[in-house]
């Protein structure tokens, strides 16, 4: 059964991020300043290394692929919701290189901001607290 909660589109953010800072770490830094507990975010840009993961779903971890040369943010795409009562963004990111080729995966710390241009819509809504989630090994919405 899907686990679907209406909510209510309360407020836009946008703006340009800081070079040299960590892509994820900046993201989820907006959102706790702003005490965010439900909301999307997006971004393109371009990242100076990358950082993304891969869940081994036979394995139960996460497989990191480090990607060390300058790269563009074709889409990153995310939520936020709450992890142990503070705000967590979770996205992923699709970046390409200079021949055009797309990678892509879960955005992990170690992703280095060239240059990024992002929009978080914050909604009113229940708060999505994540949870582990025995079926995967992942922390997921808790929807009970
Ligand atoms: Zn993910």
């Amino acid at each position: 059964m899907p686990q679907i909660e209406t909510v209510v589109k309360k407020s836009l953010y946008m703006g340009r991020l800081t070079q040299g800072a960590d892509l994820l770490e900046e993201l989820d830094r907006i959102c706790k300043d702003r005490s965010l507990e439900c909301g999307r975010v997006e971004a393109i840009g371009a990242v100076q290394k990358a950082c993304i993961g891969y869940y081994d779903q036979r394995q139960r971890q996460y497989r990191i692929n480090t990607l060390d040369e300058p790269l563009e943010i074709l889409t990153l795409s995310g939520n936020v919701s709450l992890k142990d009562g503070t705000s967590m963004v979770h996205a992923h990111i699709t970046l390409a290189d200079k021949e055009g080729r797309a990678f892509g995966g879960h955005l992990m710390a170690g992703t280095v901001i060239f240059a990024c241009e992002c929009i978080i819509e914050a909604f009113d809504g229940p708060a999505f607290n994540r949870k582990f989630d025995p079926e995967t090994d992942l922390q997921l919405w808790d929807m009970r």
